[in-house]
């Protein structure tokens, strides 16, 4: 690779970040990178994307769009990304002229189910029993190593659940091939897990990491509705998901925040769900809850700062805020939200509500997690969101995916 024409350097106040991609992850980094007196530069096809309201500029065009990100990279002193949606010839492509954080070989092996399974596989590292599927000769070929109920899963694009249909017989073979369109896919067993965990971390141009206190994720229909941090886990577990999280963060030469989702068996087994080589859902809650949001982490790190203190000042539930909530055409009751004294509402500007879509999140702030647990639970009530969520479920079909991640 030739090297950047802008050399890798401490980039200090001033200096300017470009994004690719205008989502609330950018958008919350946007915000942590002003207030740091950084400008930051977006690409995204729409001009009133959520990070292009915060942003100093905005170039409009799509991801794959490489001569738009060639005018990006031309503003810009250092490359970020929102998504892992990217494709990874940009990425090459955009480093001959800039530095990119983290680097094309990272969204290369991630960015594809298949060979991020190869990696984590190449590792050591324990996961579903999964196979490669192609076609439907593949999939005959996949039974008799994954055992069912399992999940069809789209190599790539895939998100929320999207791109993937779940088969609990093999007589339903063939309508979850035509589901997924023939695209690319690899098969997954199901996994009965007990809980989900996500370790979110850093990792500097320097290589030092710091690690966030553990995050407990609950799903609803495959969409994450509440996080809890810190985890309620046995010092063990912590510290087994900080070694996976570490592993895989200096393998791949990450830099910036990364996110590793696992499912914890009834056992206390971890298995590797997947990798976000960026800043995650399952991570809002350093922002308010941390001495150093993963915002600010991402952006020291980008930029080639030392990182912050990842400690938690004190313990917090995330409520996401999904598309369905505006469902009877106007905005939940925000009032509820504001009569929470531990309350803080983030809502990321977005243009167009779909159910399903993130909208925002509100993160309850209480040492006691429980109690900020049950009160999540009833805000999500009484913001409209139906009951409770339900203990986690496998996964029913879902669509294919639509767009990029968000
Ligand atoms: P993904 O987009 O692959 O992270 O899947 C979204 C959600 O679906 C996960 O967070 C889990 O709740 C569920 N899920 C995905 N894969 C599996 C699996 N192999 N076994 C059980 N649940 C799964």
């Amino acid at each position: 690779m030739t090297a950047p024409v802008k050399a890798a350097r401490r980039l200090g106040p001033g200096a300017c970040i470009g994004v690719l991609g205008g989502g609330q992850l950018g958008r919350m980094m946007a915000v942590a990178a002003r207030r740091m007196g950084y400008r930051v530069v977006v690409l995204d096809p729409n001009p009133r994307c959520p990070t292009a309201q915060v942003s100093d500029g905005v170039v409009v065009g799509a991801l794959d769009d490489l001569e738009a990100a060639e005018r990006l990279a031309a503003q810009v002193d250092v490359v970020t990304l929102d998504t892992e949606h990217v494709p990874s010839d940009v990425l090459e492509t955009l480093e001959t002229l800039v530095p990119v954080r983290p680097g094309s070989q990272v969204l290369r092996t991630i960015q594809d189910r298949l060979t991020q399974k190869q990696f984590l596989d190449r590792l050591g590292l324990p996961q579903a029993t999964w196979a490669k599927v192609s076609s439907a000769e593949e999939l005959q070929a996949a039974f008799a190593k994954v055992p069912r109920p399992a999940i069809l899963k789209v190599r790539r694009a895939g998100y929320d659940g999207k791109g993937q249909v779940r088969i609990n017989h093999d007589t339903e073979a063939e309508g979850a091939l035509a589901a997924l369109r023939g695209a690319d896919a690899v098969l997954e067993q199901v996994v009965p897990f007990r809980r989900e965990l996500s370790v979110i971390l850093a990792r500097s141009v320097s290589g030092d990491i710091a690690i966030y206190p553990l995050a407990e994720n609950d799903h609803r229909r495959h969409v994450l509705h509440t996080t809890r941090a810190p985890a309620p886990v046995s010092a063990e577990t912590r510290a087994a998901a900080e070694a996976i999280g570490v592993q895989i963060a200096t393998t791949l030469g990450h830099i910036g925040v990364m996110a590793v989702e696992l499912f914890e068996l009834p056992d206390g087994q971890l298995l590797v769900n997947e990798i976000a080589p960026r800043t995650h859902n399952s991570g809002h809650y350093t922002y308010g809850a941390c001495m150093t949001s993963q915002f600010e982490q991402h952006v020291r790190a980008v930029v080639g700062q030392p990182l912050g203190d990842p400690r938690s000042l004190t313990g917090a539930v995330m409520l996401n805020l999904i598309g369905d909530l505006w469902s009877r055409g106007k905005a939940p009751p925000w009032d509820e939200v504001f009569v929470l004294p531990e309350a803080r509402l983030h809502l990321y500007g977005k243009d167009g509500v779909a159910p399903g879509r993130k909208m925002g999140h509100v993160l309850l702030l209480d040492d006691d997690t429980d109690r900020a647990l049950a009160r999540a639970r009833q805000l999500s009530d009484k913001l409209g969101a139906g009951p409770p969520p339900e203990p986690p479920e496998p996964p029913e079909p879902a669509a294919l995916p639509e767009a990029p991640a968000r």
